[in-house]
């Protein structure tokens, strides 16, 4: 972290910020708030990412100044928050050079200047203490806000198996320092949009179970989205409704992309010791041991199929220990 600083705040160059694909509360808290935090620091920012905003984070501040991916210009500086690679943005990026901050397993570095901690439970995790670290009075309530964000939802709410003693500081710092939890809950979770509900409504009525009951998944076809008008981004979270029956170990979610219908995204999680970071590492994509995703192309019915195939094979070996 000390060589993150130092290279930062020796830096005269162009930064853009930017995050992956499909972007979540801790992509976008961490580059708002490093964002804000580096113009106080008199640098030369932008940021940006290759997808829309999703509604639910539309409270945040200078949510109004993330730029498109891609961006013509050739940064001196590129700053990769909360993915494990630059490919992640899901676009070019231009950058003469490039620096991670980030919580993932098994990913690219860039220089002795990365900030990654795979044991951090969200990348605002880091971003908090960095910045802490680096000039703590510059930490304003947006910037608390922000970070919040991220702590809130890369942890379920505080649930998942990725939570440790340190993170309950940092919400206390960054609650001392403005951010209001009802009300960034209420922002977050209580905003729902009627088509979304519409769309879960009938994800629901895909719900398979597997492997006698130890792995659900849920399906999200095109049609869906055209039948109810709802978007791609509205599925956040849907997959929980199958992690959170009652025998599920692994769940999945396979989500037809609604601009290129040969392609699903999936999105993994487990409970405990089951490791979909394995899986999904086997079929082509990444994340954390109980939440991870990939892309795949294919038919419905064969797409599945591989997926299950992988799980099974997992599921033996995991037996067998
Ligand atoms: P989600 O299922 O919420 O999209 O992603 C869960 C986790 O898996 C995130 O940490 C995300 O970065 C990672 N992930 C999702 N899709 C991919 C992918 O296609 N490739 C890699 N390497 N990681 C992914
Ligand atoms: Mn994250």
């Amino acid at each position: 972290m000390e060589k993150t600083i130092e290279k930062l705040d020796n830096f005269n160059g162009s930064i853009l910020i930017f995050t992956h694909e499909n972007p979540d509360g801790d992509g976008i808290g961490s580059m708002l708030a490093l964002y804000k935090f580096l113009k106080k620091k008199g640098k030369n920012i932008d940021m940006a990412m290759k997808d829309e905003l999703p509604h639910t984070y539309d409270f945040l501040s200078n949510v109004d100044k993330i730029k498109k991916l891609p961006v013509d210009k050739v940064y001196d500086l590129g700053i990769l928050v909360d993915a494990a690679g630059v490919f992640r943005a899901g676009t070019e990026v231009k950058a003469k050079e490039f620096m991670r901050i980030d919580h993932h397993r098994e990913g690219e570095k860039y220089g002795d200047w990365d900030y990654v901690d795979i044991t951090a439970p969200s990348t605002t995790t880091l971003v908090a203490k960095l910045l802490k670290s680096w000039d703590e009075k510059l930490i304003d309530k947006d910037i608390a806000e922000s970070l919040y964000v991220g702590l809130l939802t890369d942890t379920g709410s505080f649930r998942h198996s990725n939570i440790t003693p340190e993170i309950f500081d940092i919400a206390k710092f960054l609650v001392k320092k403005g951010a209001d939890p009802v009300y960034i809950s209420h922002k977050v979770f209580e905003r729902n949009k009627p088509e979304a509900i519409k769309l879960l409504n009938k994800v629901l009525s895909t719900l398979q179970f597997h492997e006698g009951g130890k792995v659900a998944s849920l399906t999200v076809r095109k049609k869906f989205f055209d039948d109810t008008g709802a978007k791609e981004e509205d599925t956040e979270g849907f997959v929980n409704f199958a992690r959170g029956i009652d025998g599920v170990d692994i769940a999945f979610i396979m989500i037809q992309k609604p601009n290129r219908p040969d392609t699903w995204r999936v999105s993994l999680r487990s409970k405990g010791k089951y490791n979909v970071q394995e899986i999904a590492k086997e079929l082509g994509g990444g994340g954390h041991r109980n939440a991870s995703g990939c892309r795949l192309n294919g038919e419905e019915d064969e797409v599945r199929e591989r997926i299950l195939r992988v799980i099974n094979k997992k599921l033996k070996e995991e037996e067998n220990k």
